[in-house]
Parts: structure tokens; C-alpha cells; sequence
């Protein structure tokens, strides 16, 4: 379980990274507004169950960020800060084993939300073999 001080640490880290994503997206920012003003053309070209439920100005927001790796990066900082704000004691946890991420790779990585070897997995699609 991670301490206060360690949290604190931690946020400042997103905040830090959250930072540096958004002023590597500036340019980003200023396609995507173009993008915006295309009109209605280029936004109904969305994935069709997005529209079934209504799509909104966040859903596609989020969906065009999805586009590049600094949105995606931007999204997961700021899903991590939002954790770190509502639930701070499940912070840090594996959402996939549920054990600690650990402060180390927190550091590293302050948005990650599963531990190395969950990461490993998913990112593979099967264990590695555990290196001796
Ligand atoms: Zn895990």
C-alpha cells in the first residue's frame, strides 16, 4: 500500500507528464479543431455503435484522441489522476491481479494501471517465462 507522501509524489509526476502531453498536442489541438469545423460529413464517418447511443461532443473527443499516442497517453494520465483523486487506496493496485504496480515503476510509468508482468501478458498475449 502506498503512503500519502508517496501518492503526492506520484501526482505530481501526472501532473508533470499531463503537462508535456498537452504541449506536445498543440499542434495536435490545432488539427483537431480543423477537424472539428469539417462539419457533419466527417464526424457521422464515426463507428456506427457510437452513434446508436448518442454520440456526444466527449465520445468523440475522446474517440479522435484515441487516434494518436499522445491522446491515448493524455487519457490514461488523467484516468490515473482521477483514481488517484476518487479512490487513493486502491491506487496503485494491478487491475488485473490486484497486486501493487509498485512505487518503481509507478515512477516510470505514473499512469500505469497493471504491473509489469499483467503487462507483459496483455501486451504478448502469454506469460513470458520468468527470467533467473
Ligand atoms: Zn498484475
Amino acid at each position: 500500500m502506498m503512503n500519502e507522501r508517496e501518492r503526492d509524489r506520484i501526482r505530481e509526476r501526472l501532473l508533470e507528464e499531463r503537462q508535456s502531453s498537452l504541449e506536445a498536442m498543440a499542434e495536435f489541438d490545432d488539427r483537431y479543431k480543423e477537424r472539428l469545423e469539417l462539419g457533419d460529413d466527417e464526424l457521422t464517418n464515426y463507428p456506427l455503435h457510437m452513434a446508436d447511443e448518442g454520440t456526444d461532443t466527449i465520445e468523440q473527443e475522446k474517440e479522435f484522441l484515441l487516434a494518436s499516442q499522445e491522446g491515448r497517453q493524455l487519457l490514461d494520465i488523467d484516468e490515473a489522476l482521477r483514481m488517484l483523486y476518487k479512490n487513493p487506496e486502491e491506487f496503485g493496485a494491478c487491475e488485473r491481479c490486484g497486486r501493487e504496480i509498485g512505487l518503481q515503476r509507478l515512477e516510470l510509468v505514473p499512469w500505469a494501471r497493471l504491473c509489469i508482468d499483467c503487462q507483459q501478458v496483455v501486451e504478448e498475449g502469454e506469460p513470458e517465462a520468468p527470467e533467473t
